[in-house]
């Protein structure tokens, strides 16, 4: 009886399974010939993700392929879905095989550990981040395979979420457990981060063993020159990354114990940034806009006309890490000072900077071995400018550290670029496999494998006429295909005038194909030639990556150069172009902006933003004026929805954070004192949180903001309390306003809570400002103009008219307000004095808090809780 044969048991088989045991977390792309197969499961997710059709391959197992051509495409689209790969190719010349073809992993291609451009979005960073959590701190590496950056830091355990919103991995290491469930904090995490998670042996986290690791890659004892100790628990998440790069680049690195341009770790020191939660990171709309998480519409897409990637990708740096330290604040600002004073300057330095392309993504490349001939062509080029770009700073003070920099290198990157320059073409093939990088003339060997082919060439064209004129058939011709080789090809017509000493070697429909003893010995040596010319060239490409590797440290010391050029170019031309002022940046907590706009919408608007002007905090004494007037810390803002409080304390807050990158400011003028940190609780309604009522996810915002706030840190509230009901709303509001003003942040305010503004004659640091609205015969005009003093009406129904409310709700609102203020006549007037609370008591007769007691709180929505405080709002305001 004939035994079936397993389908899993074939020698290629085989081998997929010993590369899916050793690589279970990927999906394995496995070369067949033309395609990379993938089989079983990881066929049917092919087939889901990519759309690729799942065939069969022998009885039983599932099977999808992608063209090998195409192959980047559709790895890009399994990392974007968030999915390992492993590519398994074929190591060994399939021709040369005796048996199964050799087949290797040669690369893991991972969210966090991409390095070719198809793969990679230009303008953005992806890093690889670890964290190593301990009792109470957690420890936090983070590195980028793509330029080198590698960066460490130690935080307590409840500041995590918040920077890691800020370095934004792509991939996030953390050490497996023994019982196989993600700890806490990584689950936690998984609700804020959108980046792959990868579980990784706890081993590679030990402190221990990460000083050998770390050692070693950077061929050190100990690494008390990087300013770190040998037993810091920051080391464990370092290590796990050098690992996870050695692994995940395979043999593709020369030396395969170290990432060759993995810079040394720098440790980041939480106090060296102004710090930005990530509340406020999405809140402020600094990289994203909250309705469609899109760059276009945020601070970063206003900011952005960087002309590098490497320029684009800083810039998002600067504004997410915005620095704290004058001196350094200032730095910046007198560089783009003496751009904006000289705009020929300016011009030319964006004219160089077009030109420049991504040098530390090449470099990059090029140290873990997977640098393109293009790659080599543009770096030679790049290196090149470098010398232009020393030359265009000389002999301006401003950016003298800059031409330092650049004159310490350029000489001998001009001297690469002219070692690639003349070894490669101009305009080089997408790859190696075909060969044609390398000039003419370049090199002896390569040059001699060409002429031999060159010079058959020549020989098949007489050859082919040559069998033309001995047939008689002028149609006759020597053509080449992969499978067949060379052959002769006659149509079926003129088949019988083959000569008999031709071997047949294809018959198809309308042509016949042979071959002769001449023509196989021409493919012989043809064939030979141009794979020894290929062999050849890759030799000298790998030469000449190795020259570039030497090189890493000066090609950094360009590439850096360049992107804070680019970034501080940026900066001039927003302010050239739209007006922005230098703040002074001061130590003392002073907030004064005239004429401040909202850098986005200033853009949106053009001359209808109406700017507005903020004072709070002490006054420098030279424009103090000898007044005595208290110096004022909380600014509380009332006025109807739509008048434009929320974007006030917005761009009061983007103002501030600019400021502290460097950049010019959109004002008139601006005096910045220095902050810790900025905190923002801005909009309630647009955050629904999994699991968390809106007012849950409000007061945690609010009580973090409370216990970590201090008299150096900006905050901006909108509308706290809206979340609940009026009366605990009012309350929470009042008590949070209290708390705020006697811990002295700069803090603005924005509530339509009119009774709040009471507190400004409790608290000398309190002051109540209002936005400016018209009456018009019944109608009203928003003139978003922030004057001082307080409103004491809503304008809610007028609000509700313009938002399009049928006519007859509208007038049956305005009937029944009338109504309503006639029985809440005596009610309204509040006590200044909250202490004693008659405030509260003030409203038992109030029929709104009837309607109040009736409700069943438990059983709203979020949404319907924010209507009824409305209508209660509303009913009492009336
Ligand atoms: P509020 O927070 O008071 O409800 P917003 O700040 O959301 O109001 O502003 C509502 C709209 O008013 C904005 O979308 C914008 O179009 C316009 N607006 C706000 N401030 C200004 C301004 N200073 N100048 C011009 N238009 C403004």
């Amino acid at each position: 009886m004939a035994v079936r044969k397993n389908p899993d048991q074939t020698p290629a088989m085989r081998q997929f399974h010993h590369f899916k045991k050793q690589y279970p977390d990927c999906v394995i792309f496995f070369r067949m010939g033309d395609f990379y197969e993938m089989f079983h499961d990881d066929a049917k997710l092919a087939n889901r993700v990519l759309g690729v059709t799942l065939t069969q391959r022998s009885k039983g197992i599932p099977m999808a392929g992608v063209p090998y051509h195409a192959v980047e495409n559709y790895l890009r689209r399994m990392i974007q879905a968030g999915y390992r790969v492993a590519v398994c190719d074929q190591v060994e010349d399939p021709k040369q095989a005796t048996g199964v073809v050799k087949r290797d992993v040669t690369r893991l291609v991972t969210p966090g550990t991409l390095t070719d451009e198809t793969l990679l979005e230009a303008g953005r960073t992806s890093p690889l981040a670890a964290l190593a959590i301990g009792q109470d701190r957690a420890q936090v590496a983070w590195a980028e395979l793509s330029t080198g950056a590698f960066a460490v830091a130690d935080f307590e355990l409840d500041e995590v979420a918040d920077e890691l919103a800020r370095v934004a991995p792509s991939e996030l290491l953390y050490a497996e457990t023994s019982d196989g469930e993600r700890p806490r904090l990584v689950q936690s995490l998984t609700q804020s981060l959108s980046c792959a998670f990868t579980g990784r042996p706890a081993w590679q986290f030990r402190r221990g063993d990460a000083l050998k690791t770390l050692c070693k890659q950077y061929h050190v004892a100990t690494l008390a020159g990087f300013g770190l100790d040998d037993d810091e628990p920051v080391l464990g998440p370092a290590s796990a990354i050098i690992h996870y790069l050695l692994e995940t680049q395979c043999t593709a690195q020369a030396d395969e114990s170290r990432i060759a341009h993995l810079r040394p770790p720098r440790r980041f020191g939480r106090s060296d940034h102004l710090g930005i939660d990530q509340t406020s990171l999405r809140s402020l709309e600094i990289e994203r806009t909250l309705r469609n998480d899109s760059t276009a519409g945020s601070l970063l897409g206003v900011l952005s006309h960087c002309r590098t990637a490497m320029g684009k990708r800083l810039l998002r740096q600067w504004l997410c890490y915005p620095l704290c330290n004058r001196q350094e604040i200032e730095q910046r600002q007198r560089i783009v000072g003496a751009m904006i004073e000289d705009e020929r300057f300016l011009d030319g330095l964006c004219a160089l900077l077009d030109e420049i392309q991504d040098v530390q993504r090449i470099v990059g490349r090029i140290a873990v071995g997977r640098a393109t001939p293009r790659d080599l062509v543009v770096l030679g080029q790049n290196c090149a400018k470098g010398l232009t770009l020393r030359d265009l700073l000389a002999d301006r003070p401003a950016v003298a550290s800059f031409h330092h920099q650049l004159d310490a290198v350029v000489e001998t990157l001009a001297g690469l670029g002219t070692t690639l320059t003349e070894a490669c073409v101009q305009s080089p093939p997408a790859h190696l496999r075909e060969g044609g990088l390398i000039r003419d003339g370049h090199d002896g060997l390569l040059d001699e494998q060409r002429d031999l082919q060159r010079d058959s060439n020549a020989w098949l064209a007489g050859y082919q006429k040559q069998l033309i004129d001995e047939t008689g058939v002028a149609s006759l011709k020597i053509a080449y295909n992969k499978v067949f080789g060379y052959y002769i090809e006659l149509t079926t017509a003129n088949r019988q005038k083959a000569p008999h000493n031709w071997s047949r070697k294809q018959t198809l429909k309308n042509a016949e194909r042979y071959s002769t003893a001449p023509l196989k010995a021409y493919e012989g040596k043809v064939l030979t030639a141009r794979q020894r010319a290929i062999e050849r060239e890759q030799e000298l490409f790998a030469g000449l990556c190795t020259t570039a590797q030497n090189h890493l440290e000066s090609l950094h010391a360009l590439a850096d150069a360049v992107a804070q050029l680019d970034v501080l170019a940026c900066f001039a031309h927003q302010a050239l172009k739209h007006h922005y002022v230098r703040p002074v940046i001061v130590d003392q907590p002073a907030l004064h902006i005239k004429g401040g706009r909202h850098p986005v919408l200033d853009e949106l608007l053009g001359n209808h933003f109406v700017p507005n002007d903020v004072d709070l905090g002490p006054r420098s004494s030279a424009s103090d004026n000898g007044s005595r007037t208290p110096t004022n810390t909380l600014a509380l803002i009332t006025g109807p929805n739509m008048s434009g409080k929320s974007t006030y304390i917005r761009q009061t807050a983007l103002i501030t954070l600019l400021a502290h990158t460097g950049c010019f400011v959109p004002a008139v003028a601006a005096t910045i004192g220095l902050c810790d940190r900025i905190f923002t609780r801005i909009g309630a309604s647009d955050e629904l949180h999994a699991g968390q009522s809106t007012f849950m996810v409000e007061m945690t915002e609010t009580a973090n903001i409370c216990h970590h706030a201090t008299a150096r840190s900006l905050i901006v509230l909108d509308e706290i309390g809206r979340g609940t009901s009026t009366l605990d709303g009012l309350a929470l509001a009042w008590a949070i306003a209290e708390f705020l003003a006697q811990k002295h942040p700069r803090t603005l305010f924005a509530t339509h809570y009119h009774e709040l503004t009471a507190l400004s004659q409790q608290y000398d640091n309190v002051i109540n400002l209002n936005v400016t609205v018209r009456e018009w015969h019944d109608e009203i005009v928003f003139l978003h103009r922030i004057v001082p003093g307080a409103t004491d009406r809503s304008y809610g129904i007028h609000v509700a008219k313009i938002a399009g409310l049928p006519e007859r709700v509208v007038e049956r609102a305005k009937e029944l307000l009338g109504q309503l203020a006639v029985s809440h006549e005596a009610t309204s007037a509040l006590d200044p004095q909250p202490a004693q609370l008659p405030l509260f008591t003030e409203y038992v007769q109030h029929p709104a808090l009837e309607q109040l007691s009736q409700t069943d709180l438990n059983n709203l929505t979020p949404i319907q809780a924010f209507d009824l405080l409305r209508r209660l709002r509303q009913e009492m305001d009336g």
